[in-house]
């Protein structure tokens, strides 16, 4: 029983061999992928319910983001401009993210959840990094979008057990002062005790992780600065007790640079580093804490979109690629890369790295291509069963129109893909199976595309308003 049948595409199977298969097909059965081959073959051999014609497109498999955060998508606009990190997170993230209600989160999601299946995404890292556990509201909200959205999440749960010291109190509130005009939470308004945020988490855990189906939840301490070693301990013994990873932003900017043990070996003495780690950034680490990474299979999600336009400099992807570390590329938040979409962000971030080494031979095509599918499956555990398109693995895959000026001519899609595709050419989406999207239209959604845009502009002008932007 054959349920879709994929015809006439350009397979980027993204196998061991990295098989591109020529007037290629893929039979889908249920949830998974069951046979990979010529359409001549795989035509003469099934009798599917669905015919899919790729008419020449690149057939990739869905495209997984490592890291991102979702909630400040309706924050776009000129607020982040000219800001380092600090400034751009007291002054513009925090206090628009803190400020949503559960039903403007669920515009958020769905916003997020459109723009990301437009550009080929089935599965998404989601650090939530500013959680307040009064009530599981909020974080309802966006997981009933997400379950509507037809693909993929991972919910990453803020962990926040540690109160700012008094001389950064006082940094905050200098940077505070450039925005007096703005609605500021207080600093403390997430920080919970140890136990409540092992707990919360848990129950999560417990209450929305569904290993078989398309929401996992993920413990998630924030930054080195704002969680205790007990809490960081904690959320691996949790992640391995669950089967799942845990995740946290780790020497993203200078902050992390005044410790006297560098970020990584702090990790690495407090048990949070190995199979179960993916770490975002990773922009300010040396060549020792590259070892550390590899020696102890640590995986790395590289935003390096958001590095440029925050401008926390260049992380050492070349050296950790050298050194065997699994890395993948995230859009971290969408008012840094500015989009969401991986295939927008891969061909800078391939060419940013040759630059900045003055070697083009640094990041090659493949490797780039990898970091949006095997190795960001790889990198966010998931390698057996996404990230490729091989008999056995879930049936998430991108149809990508090729059938456009800059991309023509197209000898290598793969090449294609990452160095001319803008991101806006993805026209199919499956996801565990079902089509999500269709000649570009959305079909898991009730509202249409234009109803959400409406919606989001609606509540993004509110927030605007009630936060107190200039
Ligand atoms: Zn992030």
């Amino acid at each position: 029983m054959t349920d879709i049948l994929v015809t006439n595409g350009r397979v980027v199977t993204q196998d061991a061999d990295r098989t591109v298969l020529e007037d290629g097909a893929v039979a889908v059965e249920g949830d998974r992928i069951t046979a990979v081959g010529p359409t001549e073959e795989l035509t003469a051999a099934h009798d599917p319910d669905r015919t899919i014609d790729a008419d020449g497109g690149a057939v990739i498999p869905g495209l997984v983001n490592p890291h991102t955060h979702v909630s400040d998508i309706l924050l776009r606009g000129s607020f982040a401009e000219d800001r380092g990190l600090l400034d751009w997170l007291y002054n513009v993230k925090r206090p628009g993210t803190l400020a949503l209600e559960p039903d403007e989160q669920a515009i958020a999601a769905t916003l997020y959840c459109v723009e990301a299946i437009q550009s080929g995404v089935t599965t998404f890292v989601e650090n939530d990094t500013e959680v307040v556990w009064d009530d599981w509201a909020d974080i309802e909200a966006k997981l009933g979008a997400y379950e509507r959205s037809g693909i993929r999440n991972v919910y990453g749960a803020g962990m926040v057990d540690r109160g700012a010291d008094p001389a950064f109190k006082e940094l905050v509130t200098d940077i505070q002062a450039r925005d007096a005009g703005v609605d500021h939470p207080p600093l403390e308004h997430f920080v919970v005790d140890t136990e409540t945020a092992i707990d919360e988490v848990e129950s999560l855990i417990e209450t929305y992780h569904d290993p078989d189906g398309r929401q996992s939840v993920w413990p998630a301490p924030v930054v080195v600065e704002t969680t205790t070693n007990r809490c960081f301990r904690a959320a691996y013994e949790l992640a391995e007790r669950y089967d799942v990873m845990t995740t946290a932003h780790v020497a993203e900017a200078e902050a992390q640079e005044q410790r006297s043990l560098s970020s990584i070996e702090y990790l690495r003495n407090v048990g949070y580093l190995g199979p179960r780690a993916l770490l975002g950034h990773c922009v300010q680490i040396d060549e020792g804490d590259v070892r550390i990474l590899a020696a102890t299979d640590t995986a790395v999600a590289h935003n390096f979109m958001a590095n440029m336009r925050l401008a926390t400099g260049f992380a050492p992807v070349a050296a950790m690629l050298d050194a065997g570390v699994t890395v993948g590329l995230g859009t971290d938040n969408s008012i840094l890369s500015d989009t969401i979409n991986p295939l927008n962000d891969v061909r800078a971030m391939a060419g940013g790295h040759k630059g900045y080494h003055r070697d083009p031979g640094v990041v090659p095509t493949q490797t780039a291509f990898d970091m949006l599918t095997i190795d960001a499956a790889a990198a966010i555990g998931r390698r057996d069963s996404l990230g490729s398109i091989e008999p056995g693995k879930q049936a998430d895959i991108a149809i990508v129109d090729l059938d456009h000026p800059h991309l023509t001519p197209c000898p290598d899609p793969v090449f294609a893909l990452v160095h001319n595709a803008q991101g806006f050419e993805v026209e199919t989406v499956l996801c565990a199976g079902a089509v999500v999207m269709a000649d570009r239209e959305i079909l898991s959604f009730d509202e249409s595309v234009d109803d959400i845009l409406a919606d989001a502009e609606r509540t993004a002008a509110d927030i605007v308003e009630r936060v107190g932007y200039d």
